[in-house]
């Protein structure tokens, strides 16, 4: 395979004939011609069944995960395509403290359904998985940023004949191949860094089972959760430069580490990345790069008040992975975490600049 640059610039991106353009718009159209009665259907027969934008970004993200890749509307779409799919099977383990809406849908929705649902969190040894259809997984998880042995998870799963998913969104496919570790289903949010500006919501999953793609595909077209095309064409434009933007943001949080676990404002830093990060052995045995995701914890809530207010380059917002750094105060959303715990995305700004406002702004909370 090559290098991340290329297979990102070009995942997707067929050489064409003469004249075709080199960047081909978004398909704007819900209807295609059918032919007459007689013709066989064509792949394209209907906007919410299939769509040529679909399938360029398909192809690229199916490239870099290893496997064949399904877009959704949204993260959550795909995740509950999921656990759609697997709960006709069996019990669904999902991670206590992974995303929040993943295991709001699966106990509000499906549970009432007669469908079981078990929590584990990311650090505990896996429960019995006895009647379990499917495990999943969040590694690095959102937003502790606790990381699981993908390897040895499948290993587990697949003995008590579960399904083995990973939601990757936090490392993205450059990041790590759940796939190639075994498990069965990759499934992400491109919100955040895959499609990467902050302009689009879209998710995906990808496997290497044909029956399960083509459940997938049914569960999608069935339920509708289906991405415009606009989004689909955004998502594969941004992820033309992801390989260049975590390389930054990867930076950049490698450069915050040391300067937060300095401060006297700051405790609790954790990033994967960091050699003295208690996820960091498992992390470098299965991840193939690092981003910049990581969390931290001030005083209360009025300390990340002042601490935003102070700084100049920090958003305060939700979601992560974008070009701007932002910071989320988890507790917000009904994360189980101290007041003043952030989820941190460090984003492209030049590193002595990030680094600088982080440091002043941090020296601006009044103990
Ligand atoms: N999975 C993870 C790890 C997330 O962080 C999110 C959103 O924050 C989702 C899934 C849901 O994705 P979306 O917001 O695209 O529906």
């Amino acid at each position: 395979m090559s290098g991340d640059g290329t297979a990102c610039t070009h995942a997707g991106h067929h050489v064409e004939a003469p004249g075709a353009p080199v960047h081909p718009g978004p398909v704007l159209s819900s209807t295609f011609h059918l032919g007459l009665p007689a013709d066989p259907t064509p792949a394209d027969f209907y906007g919410r069944a299939d769509n040529p934008t679909w399938r360029g970004l398909e192809a690229a993200i199916g490239e870099l995960d290893g496997g064949e890749c399904v877009v959704f509307a949204s993260g959550m779409a795909a995740i509950a395509a999921v656990l759609r799919i697997a709960a006709r099977d069996g019990a669904l383990v999902l991670p206590s403290d992974g995303y929040y809406l993943a295991r709001a849908l699966a106990h509000d929705e499906l549970g009432p359904l007669g469908v079981e649902v078990r929590e584990t969190a990311t650090t505990a040894p896996l429960p019995p998985l006895d009647g379990v259809a499917l495990l999943l997984l969040e590694t690095p998880s959102n937003p502790g940023l606790d990381v699981t042995d993908i390897a040895a998870a499948a290993a587990a799963a697949h003995a008590a004949g579960a399904l083995l998913g990973v939601d990757n969104t936090t490392a993205t496919p450059l990041g790590q191949r759940p796939l190639e570790l075994g498990a069965d289903l990759v499934i992400a949010s491109d919100t955040k860094a895959l499609a990467g500006h902050g302009d689009v919501v879209l998710g995906h999953v990808s496997t290497r089972d044909p029956e399960l793609l083509a459940r997938l595909r049914e569960a999608r077209s069935r339920g509708g959760a289906v991405p415009g095309p606009m989004e689909a064409w955004l998502a594969h434009r941004g992820l033309a430069t992801l390989d260049l933007r975590l390389a930054r943001q990867a930076q950049n949080a490698a450069a915050l580490v040391p300067v937060l676990r300095a401060h006297p404002a700051v405790t609790d830093v954790r990033w994967p990345g960091d050699p003295d990060d208690p996820a960091h052995a498992v992390a470098s045995r299965q991840m193939r790069r690092w981003n910049g995701v990581l969390r931290f914890t001030l005083a209360s809530e009025a300390a990340v008040g002042q601490f935003l207010a102070a700084s100049r380059l920090i958003g305060s917002a939700t979601s992560f992975g974008g070009p701007r750094s932002t910071a989320d105060r988890r507790q917000r959303w009904g994360d189980d975490v101290a007041p003043g715990l952030l989820r941190f995305s460090a984003g492209c700004e030049d590193t002595e600049d990030l680094v600088a406002d982080v440091r002043a702004a941090l020296d601006a909370i009044i103990h």
